[in-house]
């Protein structure tokens, strides 16, 4: 049988997968070395115990007869969908029905999945440095064309750096898809309402789609900044929003994600007419999904709970104050660094003409710290690092104070 060529000409190793060899390798050439892991943006702290309860308590059910639960619905259950809208969305003035928000196991799970409803020849953007799964999905799916010279061929890039103040400048060739995230990762940067607005009319007067995945949404201190793309006027027409409990409420074990496929948000047919992606969506997903169990979708549904988010905002907290040790450290050392405020990410820019991999190699040689290489992000992340605060408190100041005491010494 031939195989999908695309996903065989793809660049070699996933990013994180090359950081954890580099890792091993170091690890295993000095044993016993204590290295702190500042790379993955994956959480430590544990589930709060309102929501763990929660999910004990549903596994409990399951093993009775009244509360046993089979498949459920494969857009998830009323009650989450509902827990959802009235705790996440009504508070912002945001009014969505139940049909127009989706559960499932993960935003990576669904920002790789949105692209199977654009046509195979729709042209994408995304910012750039970028989370790569939107690339890479778009990539396997033949959209791209060649990756040539760390370049797909038919990928619109806007740069996003120090030096533009993290704001990408629209692109002026045609682009179906704009792939946007705020809170951004890698960056840690933020979009305020104005900036978002002029997308949102840009992307309006073009009809181009905007992805906008606010994983991170959590971590905006400054209620003036847009929690959700929905607060500007109009996005219900053109955006599609994902969302996670992931780094919300700890789920990068436990896997529940959501997102909004408004019903005002059409696509065009070849043929001339238009369709709702929302029914485009169900209708992939009777086809591709038996939904997420039972036990996390009420996990879910207790984290966002008020005493849930009560317990679930005290671990907000401590990220946080990492990532205010670490920038406080960074800042000190006078080199660009960005986000760390309204983000776990801090992105740094290396000193000199280092690149994103030579600072990773430095850090894990002299400080024994794991960050991951901006190159690792996309073109524009070339010559910059990643820094995450979801680490304890306790390696967080060691690892702030390893890293500027070998910088320092460079
Ligand atoms: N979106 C962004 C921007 C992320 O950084 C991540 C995880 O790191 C995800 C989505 C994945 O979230 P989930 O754990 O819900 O799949």
């Amino acid at each position: 049988m031939f195989v999908n060529e695309h996903i065989a000409g793809m660049p070699a190793g996933y990013l994180f997968s090359e950081i954890a060899q580099r890792v091993k390798a170091f690890s295993a050439s000095h044993p016993g070395e204590k290295v702190i892991r500042m790379g993955i943006g994956d959480v430590t702290r544990p589930l709060s115990p309102f929501v763990s309860e929660a999910f004990a308590r549903a596994a409990r059910e399951m093993a009775t007869d009244k509360g046993f639960h089979g498949y459920g619905p494969e857009g998830g259950y009323p009650f989450l969908i509902d827990a959802i809208i009235r705790e996440e969305y009504a508070p912002r003035g945001i009014s969505l029905s139940r049909e127009e928000v989706f559960v499932s196991d993960g935003a990576k799970t669904d920002t790789a999945a949105i692209q199977e409803l654009f046509s195979p020849d729709a042209a994408i953007a995304v910012t750039d440095p970028v989370y790569p799964v939107y690339v890479d999905a778009n990539a396997m799916a033949g959209r791209l064309g060649r990756y040539l010279n760390g370049r797909w061929e038919r990928l619109v890039t806007l740069p996003c750096t120090h030096e533009n103040g993290f704001m990408p400048e629209l692109p002026r060739e045609r682009v179906d898809v704009l792939y946007l995230c705020y809170p951004n990762n890698p960056t840690g940067a933020v979009i305020s309402h104005d900036k978002l607005r002029s997308i949102v009319d840009w992307a309006a007067e073009r009809g181009t789609l905007i992805i906008y995945d606010a994983a991170y949404r959590a971590f905006i201190s400054d209620s003036s900044l847009p929690h959700s793309i929905y607060e500007v006027p109009g996005a219900g027409d053109v955006a599609v929003e994902c969302c996670s409990f992931s780094k919300t409420a700890g789920f990068t074990g436990v896997r529940c994600a959501w997102m909004v496929v408004p019903k005002g948000v059409k696509g065009r047919l070849p043929s001339g007419g238009q369709v709702s992606l929302n029914a485009l969506w169900r209708r992939r997903l009777a086809s591709k999904s038996n939904g997420v169990s039972y036990p996390v979708q009420k996990a879910a549904e207790a984290a966002c709970l008020p005493q849930g988010q009560k317990e679930i905002a005290a671990n907000i907290a401590a990220y946080r104050q990492n990532a205010a040790i670490l920038l406080e450290a960074l800042r000190g050392l006078g080199l660009p660094v960005q986000g760390g405020t309204h983000a776990p990410y801090l992105w740094l820019k290396a000193p000199g003409n280092m690149t994103g991999w030579a600072l990773f190699d430095f850090l894990l040689d002299s400080a024994r710290v794991v960050g991951t290489p901006g190159e690792g992000f996309g073109p524009s992340g070339a010559g910059c690092f990643r820094l995450t605060a979801f680490g304890s408190r306790e390696d967080t100041i060691l690892g702030a104070e390893r890293i500027r005491e070998a910088l320092l010494a460079l």
